[in-house]
């Protein structure tokens, strides 16, 4: 039976690992998870997808258990701005989209256009954004729309499961590292074994198996499943057991970014409930606000830009706050691993493969591999279906999200700097080309988006087709020949539904310090 498991890497994914596989297995599970003290983190990673709530959910926690000792706050969209011109912005939230007879609202939109902004016109949740409101009440009630909480939890699906059926109102944002420390604390609690060490070699059998790591100061840890969680330098999979990586370098240049962690009275400031991405000459720069500091980072492309360049954007981009703050400079690697699990080895996180954090997919890309390991978990014997069933869905979902990415840029109607023109020519995969050129006639559905699950529901498409603004989009023709009536209802019902709300919803701040 294989149920002995060395995880070697405590950040985000080791932990996220670590205390999904004891929810799942309980005792039936043998886990020791070891991380060096010598090679830190990568110190980011803050923002997260919606379905983020069913890994929590999973471990049985609810939001009081952990909010208040990670910092965290609540995302209800992707604030993007000066993406399509300077003092432009638009949200992609998390909201389902409305249909109405059969097209979806945003289709009525390009024809009726009750005002230039598609998000505030189809969407409740802008609204509550701008005015920095929390989506739940005071007494916890989650904001009123089509969605029962308690009987979505009951069904304990996963996150593929879900996709499309429903559409949660809200993320996380959080401090990685406090994330990382109270999944710690969860993971020990129920027996899995913490040792702070350097591995300094991967042992590999005749077969070329892995037989165990070798550390510094504990000797030798063996199992029968190692997870390579050693975040961009892959140690296991790609230098011991010789994975090829597949750069996604051509179609996504961004492979740099600098951080900052700066701290400010966010009850003075107040929290706008969502993750910022501001376009710059160069890239892009996110900004995370948390109870108690704000977490930003310039993403760039070392062809356009030096990391000195991009550290004095960033710092005059933040102001005076950001003066003693530390830049943190990452490399970044994007691209995947040609394959995740190889033989006894599953890689996740970093070490699996990464694409810039534009949509905050790197959490998510872990939450979707614990998931699908647990579903394909070896049991008694190893089985080719098990693994390639694993790699595939892997594949699937990163290279999803990579034609998603892609399409940010080539929609994106900035044009100004030789960045944002090499947009226009750099390649971009065929089938995304296609596909683009479908979109323009035929808004994004589930017939003609990426056809595997890859977390993103086509009305995300949508958005950003419809708030970068660089590609010519057209309304289907069946529309002109219907009645308007009950999608001008619909336009109406929105406006009255968000003024509504942002009357009685109290602030984002104040409904996270009552949670305490
Ligand atoms: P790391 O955090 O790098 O952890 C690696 C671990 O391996 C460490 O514990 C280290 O000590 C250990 N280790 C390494 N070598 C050894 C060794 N020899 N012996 C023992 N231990 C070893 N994701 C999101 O979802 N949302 C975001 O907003 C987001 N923003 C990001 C911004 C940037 C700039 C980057 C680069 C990434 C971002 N991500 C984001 C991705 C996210 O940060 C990662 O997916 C997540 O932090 C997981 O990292 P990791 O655990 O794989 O690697």
């Amino acid at each position: 039976m294989v149920n002995k498991v060395v995880i070697v890497g405590g950040g985000t994914a080791g932990w996220m690992t670590a205390s999904y596989l004891k929810a799942a297995f309980a005792d039936r599970i043998d886990i020791t998870l070891v991380e060096s003290d010598r090679v830190s983190t990568i110190g980011v990673g803050e923002a997260t997808f919606s379905d983020i709530r069913h890994f929590f959910a999973f471990l049985g926690l609810k939001e009081s258990d952990w909010m208040p000792a990670c910092n965290a706050t609540y995302k209800l969209a992707v604030r993007f701005e000066n993406w399509r011109e300077p003092g432009h912005h638009f949200y992609h939230p998390f909201e389902q989209m409305r249909s109405v007879n059969g097209f979806p609202l945003t289709d009525w939109w390009l024809k009726e256009k009750p005002s230039a902004r598609f998000d505030t016109d189809c969407f409740v949740m802008p609204s509550i954004i701008d005015a920095g409101l929390s989506p739940r009440h005071t007494d916890g009630r989650l904001i009123d729309q089509p969605f029962d909480e308690e009987a979505e939890e009951m069904q304990g699906l996963t996150m593929s499961e879900h996709q499309g059926k429903t559409q949660f109102p809200y993320a996380y944002q959080f401090e990685a590292a406090l994330l990382a420390k109270f999944l710690t604390r969860y993971s020990t609690d129920r027996g899995v074994r913490h040792i702070v060490d350097d591995v300094n070699h991967v042992e590999l059998d005749e077969r070329g198996w892995i037989s165990g790591v070798r550390t510094a100061e504990h000797g030798e840890l063996t199992g029968d499943l190692y997870i390579d969680c050693t975040g961009f330098r892959a140690m296991l999979l790609n230098k011991a057991l010789d994975v090829p990586f597949i750069s996604f370098q051509d179609t996504l240049p961004n492979d740099s970014a600098v951080a900052l962690q700066v701290p400010m009275d966010m009850e003075r400031r107040g929290i706008l409930p969502c993750t910022t991405s501001t376009a710059q000459d160069a890239g892009w720069i996110w900004t995370i606000p948390l109870t108690g500091r704000v977490g930003t980072g310039y993403v760039y492309a070392r062809d356009y830009l030096s990391p000195e360049e991009a550290e004095r954007t960033l710092r005059e981009f933040v102001g005076p706050a950001a003066a003693d703050a530390e830049a943190n400079h990452i490399r970044m690697r994007i691209g995947r691993s040609e394959r995740s699990w190889e033989r006894n080895c599953v890689a996740i996180g970093l070490s699996s493969g990464f694409v810039e954090p534009l949509e905050s997919t790197g959490i998510f890309f872990i939450h979707h591999a614990i998931e699908q390991l647990v579903k394909n978990f070896p049991g008694d014997e190893w089985s080719d279906v098990h693994r390639d069933l694993y790699n595939r869905s892997v594949e699937h979902v990163m290279e999803g999200v990579r034609e998603f990415l892609v399409l940010h840029y080539v929609a994106a109607k900035r044009n100004d700097t030789p960045y944002w023109k090499d947009t226009n020519t750099r390649v971009i995969p065929d089938a995304l080309a296609e596909r683009i050129e479908n979109w323009k006639r035929v808004l994004p559905d589930s017939e003609n988006v990426f056809p595997y699950y890859h977390g993103l529901p086509p009305y995300s498409y949508m958005c950003i087709l419809l708030g970068m603004g660089g590609i010519d989009l057209h309304h289907s023709p069946g529309l002109d020949l219907s009645d308007t009536a009950a999608a001008r209802r619909e336009f109406a019902a929105i406006q009255e539904k968000a003024s509504g709300l942002t009357k009685v919803l109290p602030k984002a701040y104040d409904y996270f310090t009552r949670l305490d």
